[in-house]
């Protein structure tokens, strides 16, 4: 299977074999259509599987698409992650796979100063990633708002959870809109994990790699 039979726009693709990504990785090849098509997806996937770009491409290719403009201070995708370095992580690849295609993304952790993150934010984002109490913060400062937001990614939700963040995350769901799509990624899936996905994710698409 190809990235092209996945339903990836062409300048994508050719983003892809810039990166020379020649074949899709499992996590990849059952994610992209799937979130292409507008469904929640519950994925078991760990760290080198492939799982950023399975979650990001197919949303860059959403955002990309609708090429609606996105308002002050507002998100119009969301990736919480549980640390600043995944944070960083994942921005770049996204970053990277954007090239020079013409989306706002942004980064926000906690740990360094609060004010040039507020400054990104101003002009809207089609994309943020973030640490969850970092993006209370900027909310309760009102850099931050949600009603664009049409697409909410959790990814490593285990390690957010391990790592105390369950307050945060159900007082940030609390602000989000109920119509939106929402993909979580776990390594692992306890019993507290499987209760966020009940209450966070509509008749999920199940993936396991
Ligand atoms: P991740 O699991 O998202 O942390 O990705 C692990 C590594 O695999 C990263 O360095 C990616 O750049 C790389 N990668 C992801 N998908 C592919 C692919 N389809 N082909 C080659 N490398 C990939």
């Amino acid at each position: 299977m190809s990235f092209t039979s996945l339903g990836l726009m062409p300048a994508l693709l050719v983003r892809l074999q810039q990166l020379k990504y020649l074949q899709p990785t499992a996590v990849q090849r059952q994610t992209i259509a799937t979130v292409l098509d507008g469904k929640d997806v519950l994925a078991a996937a760990q760290t080198g599987t492939g799982k950023t770009a399975a979650f990001s491409l197919p949303v860059l290719q959403i955002l990309l698409t609708q090429g609606s403009k996105v308002a002050p201070n507002c998100v119009r995708a969301l990736v919480l992650v549980p640390t600043r370095e995944l944070a960083e992580q994942v921005h770049q690849s996204i970053r990277t796979y954007l090239g020079e295609l013409p989306l706002r993304t942004a980064v926000a952790y906690g740990g360094v100063s609060i004010n040039p993150q507020m400054m990104q934010l101003r002009r809207g984002v089609d994309v943020l990633v973030a640490t969850p109490g970092r993006l209370l913060d900027l909310y309760q400062q009102n850099a931050v708002r949600f009603h664009q937001m049409q697409i909410l990614v959790l990814d490593e939700a285990d390690r957010m959870l391990d790592l105390g963040f369950a307050k945060e995350l159900n007082a940030l769901f609390s602000l989000m809109p109920q119509k939106r799509q929402t993909l979580l990624f776990s390594a692992t899936f306890s019993g507290p994990i499987r209760t966020l996905a009940g209450g966070l994710l509509h008749e999920p698409v199940r993936i396991d790699v």
